[in-house]
């Protein structure tokens, strides 16, 4: 690198110190109220992307700063809307208009009300985690959930920890590390974000025998596998994708049979595990867990915050012998899962109890089964809300389109909905989607063909007013 030039050192002397400028922005009337930490690291992160942009910029991807861009009061207001802007929470509420029910990035279910309580109630001060109040005695974590679970899929036991990716894993610690682990090639998914299950396999220790063909597996690619080395058979939903055309899969209670002949278990990952029957609402080839367990599985794992629509958790459910040996698994203490979980978890399965109760009040239930009649209804809602604020530039129209479960869940079904399509005279859809984003609360929209579609599937009758006025404010 050449020394800077004169210009370059000239403009470098102009950045105050960081200690001088963070001072100054402290003691302002504005900068009082604001922690001294913040306004100090603020401070220093922006004189140094300044000290940066004069040193680098000039390639073309960053403009060097002006000395009027270093006026030490161009410089403090700098700091003070950083400062303020760092003092807002990061993890925030915002408005789903994508129509993605269960999309993984925006947290997937929004927890039943049921749940919320649940943990506000018992997080807020103490409660009975790992004591049994009748006998006043120590107890596990697991009691809360086991007795639930277990009438809810006809597992003899149960329990949960972290996420469904924890459940597989330890599963497969617990039962196979050091010993083979037989799965159709047809099943070895990746999930997202780097879930893989050959990863996840490897990292148990458990060696990985794939069998079949990507289409195709049948029953005697299984049994000729078997060998003294088995651990366990291994069945994988294939959440996020479908294989079309020429297939063949092996049915779980064939499985089950060839499993039972040679004494090797069989374990379903579910990945969604629906508690309730899909069937109504179209959504075939979806089984229950209780489907499963009824079916042989030996054990069945599956998410907490995916179709379940409860808190991130996986539930791990089958025949009491491989419960206790997952149980007591040392990995079994490093995945559990937190007294918030167990509250919000217990609530929601509770209300699987009365079917009617889980799917009028799991928020992920309702949106994925309210009638688009009625989905219309509330995007006409929030036509007439935008008709009253006026937006100028703005047109919309309410229009058919489709929404999707997401997470994972039910890929291929289409789910007929109603959006709110958006299109201003002087924004792209792009443009308009980046100020929603942008907006408070954040609403996240897709475009199609030009427009901006606000889907209002996912978008609960108590955020229409809230989303009609950040539409209202982030284009005007
Ligand atoms: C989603 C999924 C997982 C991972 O579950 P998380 O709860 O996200 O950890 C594992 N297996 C299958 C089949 C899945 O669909």
């Amino acid at each position: 690198m050449n020394p800077p030039d004169e210009k370059t050192r000239e403009l470098l002397r102009l950045i105050p110190q960081v200690n001088e400028l963070a001072e100054a922005v402290h003691e302002s009337d504005e900068g009082s109220g604001l922690p001294r930490r913040v306004v100090v690291d603020t401070t220093r992160q922006l004189l140094d992307s300044l000290r940066a942009s004069i040193l680098w910029g000039g390639d073309g991807s960053v403009s060097v700063p002006t000395p009027e861009d270093l006026d030490a009061g161009t410089l403090a207001r700098k700091v003070l809307s950083s400062a303020r802007a760092a003092m807002q929470p990061n993890l925030k509420k915002v408005i789903n208009a994508t129509g993605v029910v269960l999309h993984t990035n925006f947290g997937r279910a929004p927890l039943p009300s049921d749940a919320l309580d649940a943990v506000v109630e018992t997080a807020g001060g103490y409660c009975n985690l790992e004591y049994r109040l009748a006998e006043g005695e120590r107890a596990t974590r697991q009691e809360h959930l086991e007795r639930l679970v277990c009438m809810l899929t006809g597992a003899g036991a149960a329990m949960a920890v972290n996420n469904n990716a924890a459940a597989v894993l330890l599963v497969l610690a617990a039962i196979a590390r050091g010993r083979e682990v037989i799965v159709s090639r047809g099943q070895l998914i990746e999930i997202g974000d780097s879930f893989r299950l050959p990863d996840i396999m490897s990292q148990s220790g458990a060696r990985l025998v794939e069998v079949g063909t990507t289409n195709r597996t049948s029953l005697s690619d299984y049994s000729n596998a078997i060998g003294p080395e088995t651990a366990l058979m291994m069945k994988i939903h294939p959440s996020n994708f479908r294989i079309v055309g020429y297939t063949g899969d092996v049915p779980l209670e064939d499985l089950v049979a060839l499993g039972s002949q040679h004494f090797v278990p069989v374990v379903e990952d579910l990945g969604s595990g629906s508690l309730v029957d899909l069937e109504p609402l179209g959504m075939s080839g979806e089984h229950t867990a209780a489907d499963s367990i009824a079916r042989g599985a030996d054990l069945v794992t599956f998410s907490g915050d995916k179709l379940l629509g409860g808190p991130q958790a996986g539930i791990i459910a089958g025949s009491s012998e491989y419960v206790e040996a997952v149980r007591g698994h040392p990995l079994a203490r490093a995945l559990r899962i937190g007294k918030m979980t167990i509250a919000a978890l217990e609530a929601t399965l509770r209300l699987y109890l009365d079917p009617e109760k889980a799917w009028s009040r799991i928020p992920a239930l309702r949106m994925l089964s309210e009638p688009a009649e009625s989905v219309r209804s509330r995007a006409n809602r929030l036509k007439r809300l935008l008709g009253r604020a006026e937006v100028p530039g703005l047109e919309y129209a309410v229009t058919p389109d489709v929404s999707c479960a997401g997470g994972g869940s039910l890929p291929t079904s289409e789910i007929p909905t109603y959006c709110l399509g958006l299109r201003h005279e002087a924004l792209s859809a792009s443009a308009l989607e980046a100020r929603l984003r942008g907006g408070d609360p954040p609403v996240l929209a897709r475009v199609k063909d030009d427009r901006l579609l606000l889907d209002l599937r996912t978008v609960m009758d108590t955020e229409i007013s809230s989303l009609a006025e950040a539409i209202g404010a982030s284009i005007t």
